[in-house]
């Protein structure tokens, strides 16, 4: 049925799924049937966190999100200007999502900085840096809270090490130094990660290149993802340029031993990104402004979002793919989606349709994760985004969930995880499930609410990052993973655990 397998996905949705609506109409049309039941507005409210102040955050500061990136990029180190704990933190949080060890530096100030600034230990580290690392040709320098404070120039001092030290001790080395600013009084590590992309593309990217691939900005994704969003494209016979390349994060143990890991996209990749045939950007928080840069200055053809997380994404995904390379979708992928249903089918209605899910994390993600769960006829009642970011009331599909829900949901901007305690322990929440990363473990236990890791940091979960959340298999994995995570509370709460011996 070539002609059918090469329509756009979403329409042939409706022919897989009209076949047997019974079966698997549970899937994706809870979402839409909402609206035309309920008719009038929803009672979905996005707000933001009346209280000041912080308590147990659900994101860490802007320059997390810079060196996050510049691990990225093959021969980079990034140099934290800043206190040493500003890398020390983040290398531990990486490594302990990652069990890998990475490549940070730090300009190391102290109190005299506060008063004289600290330019000067800028100078001193790239010296340290190049003298120590040969092959390094990318160095990333990366201002923090207290470097944007004390107002030292760090684009000045760019300039003068290109002009100076660059070109006197180590001429005929190719060095590239990126200033990027990321004071951790404002935004987060989203934020942080989307400045730095912007940052490092706008460095390199250029015109005249003849490579002519797709774009993949990838976001803040794991190992498992960028593996699976690569088998998708190499299924439809697209070569792509995937920034940022960080497959390797899940980095072998080979006899002659590595004792770091580091992301494989290279220079040239980031040149190259100046020149392809057009650029998807999967996560608008994480690289919409390296998009809308490539888009404004070259004129590529460019798709924002959606997160490919669930069946609906990944289809819209694939379908943007197909827009942007005019390659069509294959049948192998097109049966990878029938067994990703089959398996969604067999869990969704029977055991996860009306679960209350609270969901925290990065914006796309927990984006993407509501509207995957509202496809599981689940209800997600609280979405937590650690961040102020204005912007969130613009975003379509923060407007669909308000347009289209037909329970009480809150949306919570500039959050905390202690939002999710109170509102269990004392505003009477009940939930089902939490979907967030490791640092709500404790209240998921406090509260007996079984919580489910999903985006970063997970470091009390073996191999997460090796599965992927993207795809039609990270939303079969998902769906699975959540029903499993259901099972054990239900065995362990004695819960209608007998459903278990019948299923
Ligand atoms: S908040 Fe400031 S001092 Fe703390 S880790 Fe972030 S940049 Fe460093």
């Amino acid at each position: 049925m070539p002609d059918g397998l090469s329509t756009p996905v979403r329409n042939d949705w409706k022919w897989q799924t009209g076949t047997d609506i019974s079966r698997i109409g549970c899937v994706k049309f809870a979402y839409v049937c909402s609206k035309k039941k309920g008719g009038a507005a929803m009672p979905c409210e996005l707000k933001e966190k009346e209280r000041t102040g912080v308590i147990n955050p659900i994101f860490t500061c802007q320059p997390a999100g810079a060196q996050y990136a510049s691990i990225g990029i093959k021969d980079c180190i990034g140099i934290v200007h800043g206190g040493q704990g500003c890398v020390m933190f983040v290398r531990l949080w990486f490594s302990q999502h990652y069990k890998e060890s990475f490549e940070l530096a730090s300009s190391s100030l102290h109190e005299d900085a506060a008063v004289f600034g600290g330019v000067h230990r800028v100078e001193e580290a790239v010296d340290v840096l190049l003298m120590r690392y040969p092959d390094v040709k990318i160095v990333p320098i990366i201002t923090t809270c207290s470097t944007e404070v004390i107002g030292d120039d760090v684009d000045g001092v760019v300039t003068k090490l290109n002009e100076g030290l660059l070109k006197e001790k180590y001429a005929g080395r190719e060095v590239h130094l990126i200033p990027i600013h990321t004071p951790s009084f404002k935004g987060s590590h989203v934020t942080g990660y989307d400045v730095a992309v912007e940052e490092i593309i706008k460095h390199f990217a250029k015109k005249d290149k003849a490579a002519k691939k797709l774009n993949l900005l990838t976001g803040w994704q794991n190992p498992g993802d960028v593996r699976t969003l690569k088998h998708l494209l190499t299924e439809m016979d697209v070569e792509a340029n995937v920034i940022f390349d960080i497959e390797e994060f899940d980095a072998p143990l080979m006899p002659d031993g590595n004792h770091v890991a580091h992301g494989s996209t290279t220079m040239e990749d980031l040149e190259n990104t100046g020149s392809a045939i057009g650029t998807i950007a999967l996560n608008r928080y994480e690289v919409g402004k390296a998009a809308q840069y490539l888009e404004n200055e070259f004129d590529i053809p460019t798709v924002i979002g959606p997160s490919p997380i669930g069946i609906r994404n990944t289809d819209t995904f694939l379908e943007n793919v197909k827009k942007l390379t005019g390659k069509s979708i294959p049948a192998s992928l097109v049966k990878e989606r029938g067994i990703a249903i089959d398996a969604i089918t067999d869990v969704a209605h029977m055991f996860l349709a009306d679960k209350r899910v609270a969901i925290y994390g990065h914006p796309d993600l927990v984006i993407g994760l509501a509207e995957f769960c509202l496809d599981l006829e689940m209800k997600p009642v609280l979405l937590l985004l650690g961040d102020d970011n204005t912007k969130y009331g613009e975003d379509s599909r923060i407007k669909a969930l308000q347009e289209n829900v037909d329970y009480d949901m809150e949306i919570v901007t500039n959050a905390d995880l202690w939002d999710l305690g109170d509102r269990l322990q004392n505003k009477g929440l009940k939930l089902d499930l939490i979907l967030g990363h490791s640092k709500g473990r404790f209240i998921a236990m406090d509260n007996k609410v079984p919580l489910v890791r999903v985006g970063f940091p997970v470091f009390d979960r073996a191999g997460y990052h090796r599965e992927a959340t993207v795809g039609y298999e990270g939303a079969m994995l998902l769906a699975e993973k959540m029903a499993n995570v259901w099972f054990t509370d239900m065995e362990y709460t004695q819960n209608k655990e007998w459903l278990l011996n019948m299923w």
